[in-house]
């Protein structure tokens, strides 16, 4: 018998771009001491990528590029040393980020599709490396696939295709330690005669505790259950499922509700799910989707961060796998097979529940393959008004404003966030656009061009009418939206403030305040603490105030890096901060409304420190202690928010943003302030 356990490190990956020749471009850190003062760039975003900006972030300039727009894929406690550090400008972190080329003593990157020139001394590459497949294969060893991400071929003791050769550590595709060791000690106990269970075996039973068998056996029956775990090799699944849990649904029992905040992945185990919708201004739920065993959902809220778009009820007895949102990125992020199943789950279904509701997916398929996703900086103009209609577009994550000229003047007519489409009327009419659309913030678009959607049509013109019938409504509904006078400006001025980000943005109509407190002092009697999560500063406009209290945003920034996990969201949406709360300070940093307060907490004292403080002999728990204060909303306070329930004149009011449009205007308009 031959173990080999030779590692990935002699062919890492490659950049593929001009100039990583250079000699100033490495692919390992000897000594981070021998580093000071200098402009350092490192390239990645797993965990070695992450310790190697963190050991050089003390002593030089570092920037640490990453090609997704968050850090998914390394260990936790990795990811918010690194966040911190970014937080207290220790590093920078390039977020949708490449290297475009290098240059003798910088490097020009692609960041947010915008091309940015950076200094950088020296590049360190972490982008993996792969296992010597050449030689592999040239001694015997098959492998699961042609693709980046195939591993070789082992057996249950991690025997290759070739009898007594064992394949052990990162060239297996293991690639942590404790991995490797944990199979090197499987390949000898075999080799030995003696049977060995998986070390982590005892822990995934209790995580998948309704079949039989070992945790190998039942993850194989999920795997011909559910294509999308079958994408995805038994190793990568023993992680995902360690943070996983099953549950078991009666029949009609909800599982995620529409407009919730909750961010699980969810795939059927057994049993079946309909997906119901109540559209925008109906009672009415709409049946979207019937979805069986293997099937999985909550793709849109894991892809474009918002809240959920349907209700799922069980249907008859049900069991689903729940996956945390983070160790569902990671899953996604090392096995692009199972990637490309979600994206395309997420096209399917965002079609179809918008253009033909109530078509069987799988006659959708083919406009999944004619859609491109865009990926666009803020600022960007997605097309003009003028020009030539040539596609529509759905909005994957992001936000974007439609404006139109009148006059001199730039109009905002409406702006749109993730799940959403525009320019559908190019479909169906050789009209030019009648209005401009610009990317607010980063955002991916997917775009379907007008040619290849009637190529689609006319191969089905069975499903030509569903669409029509969704753009006439549509049609209409702008068209009463466009007589709105004037609306343009408030929309323009919330747009530019931000205030469209906040799900309950605390307005004040100033022409009814009458500068009483009691929106303050009604803050303060709820809080124990006595504080006030409301400061009647912030962002003016017309009439009107958006003071500094919390949003509740769609997107939280505030929650980015918390150490502790101290800052979170409840399934209705509002944020809240736990009591574990260490008083960092980043989420006060991180939130760019200044919509946190860091407080001083009275220390719990009994009589006897008091008296012991008395003498000058305090206690080190009597040290004040700082936290992180911000408004819930009341949250557990029967009434809703003591703000809104303590102002006499009706001045203070919490929109949502469905209301702000309507809800601005007439405030605006009845005190004729324009
Ligand atoms: C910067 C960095 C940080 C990391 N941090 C962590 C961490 O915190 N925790 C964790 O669990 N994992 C971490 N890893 C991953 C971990 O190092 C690997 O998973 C582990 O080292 C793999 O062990 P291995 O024995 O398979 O390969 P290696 O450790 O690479 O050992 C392979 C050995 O084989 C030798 N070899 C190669 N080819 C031949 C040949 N033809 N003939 C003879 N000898 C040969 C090599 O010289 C080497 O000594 C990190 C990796 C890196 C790069
Ligand atoms: S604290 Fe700031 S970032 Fe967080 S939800 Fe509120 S307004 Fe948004
Ligand atoms: S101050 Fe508190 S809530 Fe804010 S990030 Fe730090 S620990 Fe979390």
């Amino acid at each position: 018998n031959v173990i080999l356990a030779m590692g990935t490190q002699g062919n890492p990956r490659k950049l593929g771009v001009p100039g990583e020749d250079l000699p100033h471009v490495l692919y390992r850190l000897v000594d981070p001491a021998e580093h000071r003062d200098q402009d350092l760039l490192v390239v990645g975003a797993g965990d070695s990528a992450l310790e190697i900006a963190i050991a050089l972030s003390d002593e030089n300039r570092v920037g640490l590029i990453v090609r997704g727009t968050e850090i998914t894929r390394a260990n936790e406690v990795l990811t918010k040393d690194v966040l911190s550090r970014q937080a207290t400008g220790q590093l920078t972190i390039y977020f949708s980020a490449s290297v475009k080329e290098v240059y003798p003593g910088y490097a020009d990157l692609t960041v947010r599709g915008d091309v940015t020139r950076v200094a950088a001394e020296l590049i360190f590459l972490k982008l993996g490396a792969d296992a010597p497949r050449k030689f592999f294969e040239s001694i015997g060893i098959t492998f699961s696939g042609t693709g980046k991400d195939s591993r070789p071929i082992l057996s249950d003791v991690h025997e290759s295709s070739v009898p007594g050769l064992y394949l052990i550590g990162a060239a297996s595709g293991r690639d942590l330690i404790k991995l490797g060791m944990n199979q090197g000690y499987e390949v000898i106990e075999h080799l030995m005669g003696r049977e060995v269970e998986p070390a982590d075996e005892a822990v995934l039973k209790e995580r998948l505790p309704y079949w039989e068998g070992t945790v190998r056996e039942r993850i194989a029956m999920l795997r011909k259950r559910a294509p999308l775990l079958a994408a995805a090799d038994e190793q990568q699944l023993r992680e995902t499922f360690l943070s996983a849990r099953v549950r078991e649904y009666r029949d009609g029992e909800i599982i995620i509700r529409q407009n919730d905040y909750t961010n699980d992945f969810l795939i059927i185990a057994s049993g079946r799910v309909e997906l119901w919708k109540k559209p925008e201004k109906s009672d009415a739920e709409v049946k979207l989707v019937d979805l069986t065993a293997g099937n999985f959902f909550g793709e849109m809220s894991l892809i474009s961060g918002r809240r959920r778009t349907a209700t799922a009820r069980a249907v008859g007895d049900t069991r689903i796998i729940e996956i945390p949102r983070k160790a569902i990125l990671k899953l996604l992020g090392a096995a692009p097979r199972a990637r490309a199943l979600v994206d395309q789950a997420f096209l399917l279904r965002a079609f179809g529940g918008y253009l033909f509701p109530g078509i069987p997916e799988a006659q959708l398929g083919q406009l999944v393959e004619l859609s491109v996703v865009n990926n666009l900086p803020k600022d960007a103009v997605v097309f003009r008004e003028g020009e030539p209609a040539d596609a529509f577009y759905l909005i994957r994550n992001g936000m974007v404003k439609i404006t139109k000229t009148s006059g001199e003047k730039e109009v905002v007519l409406s702006y749109l966030v993730a799940g959403n489409f525009f320019g559908e009327a190019a479909l169906f009419s050789d009209a030019d656009r009648t209005a401009t659309v610009t990317t607010i913030f980063p955002s991916d678009l997917i775009k379907l061009s007008k040619r290849d959607f009637n190529n689609f049509l006319g191969a089905h013109p069975d499903l030509r009418q569903a669409p029509l019938q969704k753009l006439e409504e549509r049609r209409i509904a702008s068209l009463i939206a466009d007589a709105t006078p004037g609306s343009g400006n408030i929309l323009n001025d919330l747009i530019r403030e931000e205030v469209v980000m906040g799900t309950q943005t605390l307005i004040i109509d100033e022409h009814k305040c009458i500068r009483c407190g009691n929106c303050i002092a009604g803050c303060e009697g709820v809080h124990h603490d006595g504080q006030a999560r409301l400061s009647l500063t912030g962002i003016k406009f017309y009439n009107l105030l958006a003071p500094n209290s919390c949003w509740q945003c769609e997107n939280p920034m505030c929650m980015l890096d918390c150490p502790p996990d101290a800052i979170v969201r409840d399934p209705r949406g509002e944020v809240y901060i736990k009591s574990n709360c260490i008083g960092c300070g980043n989420c006060e940093r991180n939130c760019p409304y200044d919509n946190i307060f860091m407080v001083h907490k009275e220390p719990k004292r009994s009589i006897f420190s008091w008296v012991a403080s008395l003498l000058g002999k305090g206690h080190k728990n009597d040290v004040e202690q700082t936290v992180a204060v911000k408004c819930d909303l009341c949250r557990g306070i029967s009434g809703g928010p003591a703000c809104v329930r303590s102002c006499p004149t009706g001045a203070a009011i919490r929109l949502t943003p469905e209301e702000y449009r309507s809800t601005l205007e007439e405030l605006v308009i009845t005190h004729g302030e324009r």
